[in-house]
């Protein structure tokens, strides 16, 4: 059954935690398959399925319908880049200013917004698509085509069937919320905005901090003293910083590769 991780994977789902996991070692051991047993490993350490009060099945199943949406023929945007991003959203999930800023929703919204967020992937870009005259372009106004297009997928297909449903016992406030933080943190993902998040990121969040740093260390660096974990928390919790954080976070996942893993 798909509850059960089968032995042969475990030696290879073990580091899953660190940074230096290996998803390409599972991606051939999986037949190019890797997101569901490694998604289930994750979303358990961050008790998602307790968050969204649905059952272990439940989630399996929502799972394998996502990573089977992901297309296969494509060799970059597939279940695997979606499981990759995911395993490095967990990671960065679980440093200390991270896990300060962040409440359940924010984690939940975090990891199942990094697994839907290239879904359908065509190997195309925006661009292409527009000038194509794609139906994608046309049916989103030529407006953030693709993201749309991921995050609105799974919306459909997650809520079109009450057996992959994995909202459908949440609070309507409850799912409200979540459902608005992915689809701001899929929407994120778009290259076209990435000086506009990475900005407001440098401004509202890294700038106080290092003003909070320099005042800490006091005058000529001589009186130096903790920087109050206190007033971290103040700036990092408010939720716009929270959101911005959750953005900034997902574009580092989308893009680890590169980052030297
Ligand atoms: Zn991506």
């Amino acid at each position: 059954s798909l509850r059960d991780t089968p032995d042969y994977l475990l030696h290879y789902l073990e580091n899953d935690d660190n940074w230096n996991f290996d998803i390409l070692a599972l991606e051939r051991v999986t037949d190019r398959k890797p997101m569901v047993h490694l998604a289930m490993r994750t979303l358990r350490r961050f008790q998602v399925c307790q968050y969204l009060q649905c059952s272990e099945d439940t989630m399996l199943r929502w799972l394998q319908v996502i990573q089977d949406h992901y297309r296969a023929d494509n060799c970059y945007h597939n279940a695997t880049h979606g499981a990759d991003v995911m395993q490095c959203s967990a990671y960065f999930l679980s440093r200390d200013r991270v896990r300060l800023a962040f409440d359940e929703t924010d984690e939940a919204a975090s990891l199942l917004g990094a697994l839907v967020h290239d879904l359908d992937h065509p190997g195309r870009t925006n661009p292409f698509l527009i000038n194509c005259r794609h139906r994608l372009a046309l049916l989103y106004n030529d407006i953030s085509v693709l993201e749309s297009h991921h995050v609105s997928l799974a919306f459909q297909l997650t809520t079109k069937d009450d057996r992959i449903n994995i909202f459908k016992n949440m609070s309507t406030d409850d799912y409200k919320q979540l459902r608005q933080s992915i689809v701001d943190v899929v929407l994120a993902t778009e290259m076209a905005k990435h000086f506009e998040h990475v900005g407001k990121f440098a401004n509202q969040i890294l700038a106080p901090l290092l003003a909070m740093e320099e005042e800490a260390e006091g005058e000529g660096g001589a009186a130096s003293q903790p920087i109050s974990e206190e007033e971290v928390q103040e700036l990092l919790t408010r939720p716009e910083n929270r959101s911005l954080i959750r953005r900034v976070l997902i574009k580092c996942s989308d893009v680890s590769n590169p980052a030297g893993r």
